[in-house]
């Protein structure tokens, strides 16, 4: 496979950007070589500057779930573009958008738009600590929830210690306030709210893993994290940026039947442009600004391009048999895999939730961070590049998430299936 024009742009990336990137998991370091660059994408076809083509199964991390460049979004945002890119004031285009995901989203009476998912999760955070007045948050081993500063730490030494910086920059006295737990664990949780319960302004959790590759809630882990939150007078932060409109319309809430206090959410909502949002009912979204004295603003919140985007996208999605097509297409992938794994003796775990799913090289249950820690990522990396070589686009890290689209076909699903056996094969040398 040809990559020279991709490396030759690296090379020079790398003279202007941060490590060539604008998002570190974009410079390949986990799996080692260059950065494919891109050229164009359309469907599920990504073509990289060396005119290789690749059935892409990233979807710029979770938000093109109708596939590249979908005609309808297209043709949105070049509308709206002509009658003017931003105005900094009100349209009714964002109008639209709240009331599609406050009727698709179950908790939902009130939502605020911003840019991204780290401004909603920091802003979420900043809105539980005004309600409460308090300071702690409790947040989960390997559950990203973008970069903001509460949420960049590691948990310290004991259970009930205070978490310490993840990066250098981060104020300790900050981080402090921030307490982690294993995945899956109540029983964890359950000690730490007993003993720092009446300090405990929010608990934050993906109701999906989706950053350590895709883990499950396992049974009743969701229903009891809403128990002991209520219980301490504390709020339940859902943070569905990866999970809202990609498990349903609904997100993980409506799967789950689980109602959360504040939900974030983002990548899908935008339709591929950048928006972030979050919400809850009237009552804890009343806390914000103008109303509310917890302040939050945006330049370009709610930009009629992005909101142009979102309400097609929304749409998309709202047609029936969509989420059912998804799941067809995502398990039949999975299958294929699955054989692959079995018919060459690899261990490997799977797990799926709809369109979302992970193939781990390890021979443990799938239940937190330490079981994914587990995997054989020297095993992924050859994997990811012979994959690479046989045409197709994964995450470049074994801690990711796969994603399929409504517009992957049956005969690229069959070629990722068979180009997956090769590189499994390749990858055990
Ligand atoms: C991607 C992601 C974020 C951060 O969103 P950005 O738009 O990258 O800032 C937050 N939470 C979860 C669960 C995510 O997957």
């Amino acid at each position: 496979m040809k990559r020279s024009n991709s490396s030759r742009l690296f090379s020079i990336a790398k003279k202007v950007m941060p490590g060539g990137v604008n998002s570190p998991v974009r410079a390949f370091n986990a799996v080692g070589g260059d950065p494919i660059f891109i050229q164009k994408a359309k469907g599920a076809c990504i073509t990289d500057v060396d005119g290789n083509d690749f059935i892409d199964y990233v979807g710029s991390w979770g938000p093109l779930i109708a596939g590249h460049a979908h005609p309808n979004i297209v043709s949105a945002i070049t509308r709206q573009a002509q009658l003017g890119t931003s105005y900094g004031a009100t349209t009714e285009l964002e109008i639209e958008l709240a009331e599609k995901v406050v009727q698709a989203v179950p908790s939902l009476d009130v939502v605020r738009m911003v840019n991204s998912g780290t401004e909603a999760v920091m802003s979420a955070l900043r809105l539980a600590r005004g309600i409460t007045g308090r300071d702690k948050i409790v947040k989960f081993e390997g559950c990203y929830h973008g970069h903001g500063d509460s949420l960049l730490v590691k948990a310290g030494s004991g259970l009930l210690s205070l978490g310490t910086p993840d990066c250098p920059g981060i104020v300790s006295s900050l981080a402090e306030k921030t307490l982690n737990l294993p995945y899956n664990n109540i029983e964890k949780v359950r000690e730490l709210f007993d003993a720092q319960g009446k300090d405990i302004a929010a608990l934050i959790v993906e109701p999906i893993a989706g950053n350590m590759g895709v883990i499950l809630p396992q049974p009743g882990f969701l229903k009891a994290l809403r128990e002991v939150t209520q219980k301490a007078g504390a709020l339940l932060i859902f943070d569905e940026v990866i999970t809202g409109f990609r498990v349903s319309l609904g997100g993980a809430q409506k799967i789950y039947g689980v109602t959360p206090d504040i939900t974030c959410m983002g990548k899908i909502i935008g339709g591929g442009l950048p928006v972030g949002a979050y919400g809850g009912s009237r009552a804890v979204m009343d806390h914000i600004s103008p109303v509310g004295s917890v302040y939050q603003a945006g330049t370009l919140s709610g930009n009629p391009l992005a909101m142009a985007a979102g309400n097609e996208m929304i749409d998309l999605l709202s047609q029936t048999g969509v989420y059912e097509s998804l799941e067809q297409k995502s398990e039949k992938l999975c299958e294929g895999l699955k054989n692959n794994v079995a018919s060459l003796g690899i261990s490997a775990q799977f797990t799926r939730v709809g369109s979302m799913f992970s193939m781990f090289f390890t021979d443990q249950k799938i239940a937190d961070y330490d079981s994914v820690k587990t995997c054989d990522t020297n095993f992924f990396s050859k994997y990811f590049n012979g994959l690479l070589e046989e045409g197709v686009y994964i995450a470049p890290s074994q801690f990711e998430a796969g994603f399929m689209s409504t517009v992957h076909t049956d005969e690229e699903i069959s070629l990722t299936i068979e180009a997956s056996r090769k590189a499994l094969a390749a990858a055990l040398g």
